[in-house]
C-alpha cells in the first residue's frame, strides 16, 4: 500500500516523495530518481529489470563475506527464534554477546599481539563506535582529575562518522558545513596524503617528518595536559584510501605516549581482513587503548558495532567504579543477540573460507591488473592500495603533479560512465579518488571482469576529462 493515500506512484516516485536518502544531494535526486537494488549474491548486486553490476565497493567497504551467505541468513533467524532480544544493561546478558566479546578479544591477541585490550563494548554503528570513544575518553580523564585533558587530534581527511562527535573528528568539511562542526576542542593535524600533499622535491621521509613535526606543534602550542586524545584510521577511506607514510604511524605513537595523550584506532573499514591482514592494529604494529569496529564484524548483515578497550583505560574504570556508581553509556542495542550472533557466524566463515588471505592474494591481482590497464591514462595519476582497500586518483597534468580544479569532480564522471558498464565503484567526497574495495570472497576473473569495465568507463569519459583538466 502506498504511504500517500490515493496514489499508485511507481516506486521511483514514491521514493522521491517519502524518503530522505544519506548524504544524497536533494537537487539531484529529484532530478534522477532512484536506483533500486533488489538482491545480490557475491559480489553481484541487481537492480530493476535484472540489471546485474558488480560491485566493487563491498556496498560501503562492508560485505566482507560477499552477498547473499546462507549461514548468515541462518544464524540470524535461529538468533530471532532463540532471544530476538535482549539488552546488556544493569548485568544483564546473553551466551552470544559473551561468545563475540571473548573471540573479538581473542583475534586481536592472536593476530595483533595486542594482549593489552581486554573489554568489548557494544554498539550499532562505526559513528557511535567512535562517539562512545570520545565519551569514554573524558570519563577517563575526569575520573583521573584531569579537568584541562579533553582536547582530541584528529586529521585532515580523515572520516570518523557522522554523529554529532563523530562528524566533528571527521576532517572532510563537507560534513561540517552547516552543521556548526566541528566542535571546540578538535583540532585537525596535516594530512599524511603523500601523493597529494607533498612539496616538489619532497621524499617519503622528509614528508613523514615534516607531518611530525606539525604534530608536535599542536601539541606544544595547546599543552600536553589539554589533549587527551588522538584519533586514527590505520588506513584513510573515505579520505582517500591513504596509505601511511614510511614510519609515520610508529613515530606518532611515540609522541602520544610521551605525552600521556591517548591513541583511538578507527578500523571500522580496515578491520576483518580489509588490508589483507586481520586488523590494521597488526598490520601497522599499533598498541590503540581504544578501537572502534563496526562495517566487517558482521559483514553489514547486521548493524554491530564495538569499542574494544585496553586494560589500561579499564583499570581506572574499575578503581573508581564504588564511588563513581554505573558507567551512564549504553544502548537499547548494545550486544543486540540476533546481531552478535551473526557477528560470529561471520568470524566463522571469515575464518573457514580464509577470505582474510584471499584479500591479500586478490589485492595483489587488483593492483597489478589496474596498473596494468590504468597507468598509461594521462588523467591516472596515482594507483595505490593494501589488500582490497585499492584507490586511483586523478590528476590533471601529470608531469607536474597538477590537480583537477575545486568542484570539478573528473572521479564522479568516470564513476557514472562505469556504472553505464554495470560496475559499481565509489567517487571518494574528500579528493578526487576513487576506491574500489570488493567483498574478500572475488575471484581474479571477477577482478579482471570488473577492471575492464573500468577501464571502458574511463575511456568514455576522456573527452569530458579533456574538459575539465583544462578549467
Ligand atoms: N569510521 C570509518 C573509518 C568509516 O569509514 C566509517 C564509515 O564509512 C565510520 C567510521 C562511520 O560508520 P557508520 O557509517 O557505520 O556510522
Amino acid at each position: 500500500m502506498s504511504a500517500l493515500p490515493g496514489s499508485n506512484l511507481s516506486l521511483e516516485e514514491l521514493d522521491r516523495q517519502t524518503l530522505m536518502h544519506p548524504c544524497t544531494s536533494i537537487m539531484l535526486h529529484e532530478q534522477t530518481g532512484p536506483i533500486i537494488y533488489s538482491d545480490a549474491s557475491g559480489v553481484t548486486v541487481r537492480g530493476e529489470h535484472g540489471r546485474e553490476m558488480i560491485d566493487f565497493g563491498a556496498g560501503l567497504w562492508c560485505v566482507n563475506v560477499g552477498y547473499g551467505r546462507e549461514q548468515l541468513a541462518n544464524a540470524a533467524a535461529q538468533a530471532m527464534r532463540d532471544l530476538s532480544y535482549f539488552h546488556l544493561f544493569g548485568s544483564a546478558s546473553h551466551e552470544s554477546a559473551i561468545h563475540l566479546a571473548d573471540q573479538l578479544l581473542s583475534l586481536f591477541h592472536e593476530t595483533t599481539g595486542a594482549g593489552h585490550l581486554t573489554r568489548a563494548f557494544f554498539g550499532t554503528s562505526g559513528s557511535d563506535a567512535n562517539d562512545t570513544a570520545y565519551k569514554l575518553v573524558r570519563y577517563y580523564n575526569n575520573l583521573l582529575g584531569r579537568e584541562k585533558k579533553k582536547k582530541f587530534i584528529s586529521r585532515i581527511g580523515a572520516y570518523h562518522g557522522v554523529t554529532y562527535a563523530a562528524a566533528g573528528l571527521t576532517g572532510i568539511p563537507l560534513y561540517h558545513t552547516a552543521f556548526d562542526l566541528p566542535q571546540d576542542g578538535v583540532i585537525h593535524a596535516d594530512c599524511p596524503h603523500y601523493y597529494r600533499f607533498s612539496r616538489p622535491g619532497e621524499d617519503e621521509a622528509a614528508f613523514t617528518n615534516r607531518l611530525i613535526s606539525n604534530l608536535k606543534d599542536i601539541i606544544s602550542r595547546e599543552g600536553a595536559d589539554t589533549i587527551a586524545a588522538f584519533i586514527a584510521e590505520p588506513v584513510m577511506g573515505t579520505g582517500g584510501v591513504v596509505l601511511p607514510p614510511k614510519g609515520y604511524l610508529k613515530a606518532v605513537q611515540d609522541i602520544l605516549r610521551e605525552n600521556d595523550i591517548l591513541f583511538i584506532v578507527d578500523e571500522v573499514i580496515t578491520g576483518f581482513g580489509r588490508l589483507g591482514s586481520w586488523f590494521g592494529t597488526g598490520h601497522y604494529d599499533l598498541q590503540p587503548d581504544i578501537v572502534s569496529l563496526a562495517k566487517g564484524v558482521t559483514s553489514a548483515y547486521f548493524p554491530l558495532s564495538a569499542n574494544l578497550i585496553s586494560e589500561r583505560v579499564w583499570e581506572v574504570f574499575s578503581a573508581s567504579s564504588a564511588k563513581t556508581g554505573p558507567v551512564m553509556h549504553g544502548f537499547t542495542y548494545s550486544g543486540h543477540p540476533v546481531g552478535c550472533a551473526v557477528a560470529l557466524a561471520n568470524i566463522s566463515l571469515l575464518k573457514s573460507e580464509r577470505l582474510v588471505e584471499n584479500s591479500a592474494k586478490m589485492g595483489r591481482h587488483f593492483h597489478a591488473r589496474l596498473t596494468e590497464r590504468l597507468s598509461d591514462n594521462p588523467y591516472v595519476g596515482d594507483i595505490r592500495g593494501e589488500g582490497l582497500m585499492l584507490a586511483v586518483e586523478f590528476v590533471a597534468d601529470k608531469a607536474t603533479r597538477r590537480f583537477f580544479s575545486a568542484g570539478t569532480y573528473p572521479h564522479r564522471v568516470v564513476a557514472r560512465k562505469a556504472m553505464d558498464e554495470n560496475l559499481l565503484v565509489r567517487p571518494l567526497p574528500f579528493i578526487d579518488v576513487t576506491s574500489f574495495s570488493p567483498p574478500l570472497s572475488i575471484t581474479s576473473e571477477e577482478i579482471d571482469e570488473g577492471v575492464e569495465r573500468y577501464a571502458r568507463g574511463l575511456e568514455a569519459a576522456m573527452p569530458t576529462l579533456r574538459e575539465l583538466a583544462n578549467q
